[in-house]
């Protein structure tokens, strides 16, 4: 099945690009900002024991994953105050990320013909996000983030070992 292919380090140079979203169910959506919050919760985020972010949360909107701990945002009870960024000390959030109204990724399903990208893929500068049959490979830096997406990027940890000490 194809999937989405994100190169985390391309996108941080072209993070002010606006990238097109064909989700339609309130205007202004921008599913690749939506990608960027699950990939730093999954990958860049340190997953501090005593998470700071979650402690500054005036709204209690900012937990973690029963399954594997990962950080997750209650997008109801987010009120975009960016309390959580400023108390990160790892500078993992970004103002971006956070915005009030909370966009959404359904990856184009139903929407796109056999040969067709989405087109946030077609409006990316290079290499930024492709989408095709791509898969896992954990050697070249390339991971499942969720099903159908895939982000290259240095993960923070791996075998539990922080990647930057090995
Ligand atoms: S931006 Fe949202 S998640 Fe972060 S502290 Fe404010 S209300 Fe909580
Ligand atoms: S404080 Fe920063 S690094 Fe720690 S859990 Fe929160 S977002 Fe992740």
């Amino acid at each position: 099945m194809k999937k989405l292919l994100i190169d985390l380090d391309l996108y941080a140079e072209n993070k002010d690009k606006d990238f097109g979203c064909s989700y339609f169910y309130h205007s202004g959506n921008k599913g690749v900002r939506s990608l960027l919050e699950l990939v730093t919760y999954a990958l860049i985020c340190r997953k501090c024991e005593l998470a700071a972010c979650i402690e500054a949360c005036p709204n209690e909107a900012l937990g973690r994953n029963a399954e594997d701990k990962i950080l997750e945002r209650y997008n109801m009870r987010c009120t975009s105050c960016k309390s959580c960024m400023s108390a990160c000390p790892f500078g993992t959030i970004y103002p971006e990320m956070m915005t009030y109204l909370a966009s959404k990724c359904d990856l184009c399903l139903g929407r796109l013909t056999k040969d067709e990208m989405p087109l946030c893929v077609k409006d990316s500068p290079e290499g930024v996000l492709k989408y095709g049959e791509y898969s896992e490979d954990k050697e070249n830096n390339i991971f499942l983030v969720a099903k159908n997406v895939l982000v290259k990027a240095e993960h923070w940890e791996l075998d539990g070992i922080p990647k930057k000490a090995k």
